[in-house]
């Protein structure tokens, strides 16, 4: 996983070097020279932090649970990223997911760089006291390499108000009189947190499918429709006709991605399956998705998982295992759990042309390569899922000065940033062959060049 954001990035720079307007002023030896020192900087973290808490659990015993903390770059602005609790994490998982915040921030113009957290635990087998000291106990460890201006955590997988609420009470303990606001986002609101935050990573997960297709392909289509471009070509298959979409993950992002898709009023998008970590619901009439929330919201954020559950709040579903979503054809296909969900193995069982990454880095490199020569659209992650990252920069604004928008001017300020963001990309992309990620990556690598060009670090 680590190595495709990698080979991108050096993709995009070997681009960019071959681009004489760009960086203009280096020549001939000191610009081959300053391109191998980028590819040197943006493909290695800052710095890698790891520590094992030591917790004393409820029956007595004291366990030690491997963390992380990465630092990957921050000649944008603070270190950003969130905090994944799950026990899969691993040292490489965390620096490429620190690695993809920076893209991220950069590609959207948010003022952070980019870092990320990890703790190895699974935390559904733990007591609420117990991941309450956790929490604390990651607060502690990092104390001094965490702070709003140096680097502020946020929720990721597995995470989510409740623990930020715990490490922002900590960090506030140990740092007496010094501002804590900013130091964590993804808060609740209460407890100085932003309208909107937890909707906003699968609004703008919705929005990025939807205004590509009904804004600007629908804006262009005359255009494109003389284009050779093979992502024109697809997308123009997906005009004025009702949709079918599956969301792969019924979390944070995922439901809202569904709920969203249930009630777009401007694309007729019908959500025929939806998958967590233990099934699949299915039917071609659309899914209830309204219900399915309120269902998951009483059960510990699982669906329904038997007949009788699904009676229980009235959902006709078939029930699948929980992979088929993977390979169903449907026109779009939402990906809202893990990493390295398609894959070399199902790559060409794949029937969504569209493809949309709430996950970060959903996609190998090697079935990113296969579905893009075949000519379907993936949406990247970091263009996607920018959305939690975006309104956690206004939470950090509004901590600052302790002002507080309206939901709706949050929403406004997300949705005008990811369609700016959009504006700028989406032309390139449907005038050359390249993959959406590619031309992201383009754009977020020229961003940080030029930036760590002018702060001197190419000497
Ligand atoms: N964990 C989220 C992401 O991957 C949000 C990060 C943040 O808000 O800092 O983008």
């Amino acid at each position: 996983m680590e190595d495709q954001t990698r080979s991108i990035v050096e993709q995009s720079l070997n681009a960019l070097l071959e681009n004489e307007t760009f960086l203009s002023d280096l020549q001939g030896e000191m610009r081959n020279k300053a391109f191998t020192s980028l590819n040197a900087i943006l493909s290695t973290p800052n710095q890698i932090h790891k520590s094992f808490l030591r917790v004393p659990l409820e029956g007595g015993e004291v366990v030690r649970i491997p963390s992380y903390r990465v630092h990957h770059n921050d000649a944008l602005g603070p270190y950003k990223g969130g905090i994944r609790f799950h026990e899969s994490v691993n040292e490489e998982e965390v620096v490429n997911l620190a690695f993809l915040m920076t893209l991220k921030n950069a590609l959207h113009n948010v003022p952070f760089g980019g870092g990320k957290g990890g703790i190895v635990i699974n935390p559904k087998v733990y007591s609420e006291k117990e991941l309450n000291r956790i929490c604390i106990k990651y607060v502690r460890y990092f104390n001094d390499i965490i702070g709003p201006e140096k680097d502020i955590p946020a929720p990721d997988v597995g995470s989510g108000e409740r623990e930020m609420d715990w490490m922002m009470a900590e960090y506030k303990k140990i740092n007496p009189g010094k501002p804590y606001h900013g130091s964590f986002t993804g808060k609740s609101v209460v407890n100085g947190g932003s309208l909107g935050r937890r909707e906003a990573t699968g609004k703008g997960v919705y929005f990025t499918f939807r205004y590509l297709l009904n804004d600007y392909v629908k804006r262009n289509a005359i255009n494109l429709s003389s284009s050779t471009n093979p992502f024109a070509q697809t997308a123009l298959g997906y005009l004025d006709r009702p949709l079918t979409s599956a969301v792969q993950g019924f979390g944070n992002v995922g439901s809202v991605t569904a709920l969203e898709a249930f009630r777009c009023p401007h694309i007729q998008n019908k959500v025929v399956a939806v998958s967590d970590r233990n099934v699949t619901l299915y039917n071609p009439d659309g899914l209830d998705i309204p219900a399915l929330v309120d269902f998951t919201a009483k059960n510990r954020g699982d669906l329904p998982t038997t007949a009788e559950q699904l009676n229980a709040v009235n959902v006709t579903a078939e029930i699948q295992s929980r992979e088929t979503i993977l390979t169903m054809d449907v026109d779009v296909l939402f990906l809202a759990a893990l990493e390295n969900q398609l894959n070399d193995a199902n790559k060409s069982l794949v029937k969504a042309r569209m493809i949309v990454e709430g996950a970060n880095a959903p996609t190998t490199q090697e079935a990113d390569e296969y579905l893009s020569k075949n000519g379907v659209i993936i949406i990247p992650d970091i263009l996607a899922n920018a959305g939690g990252v975006i309104v956690s920069y206004l939470e950090w604004l509004q901590g600052r000065e302790t002002q507080f928008l309206t939901e709706e001017q949050v929403y406004n300020q997300l949705l005008g940033q990811m369609g700016a963001t959009l504006d700028m990309i989406l032309p390139q992309y449907f005038g050359d062959p390249f993959p959406l990620r590619q031309n992201c990556y383009i754009h977020s690598v020229t961003r940080l060049s030029t930036v760590l060009y002018r702060q001197g670090k190419l000497y």
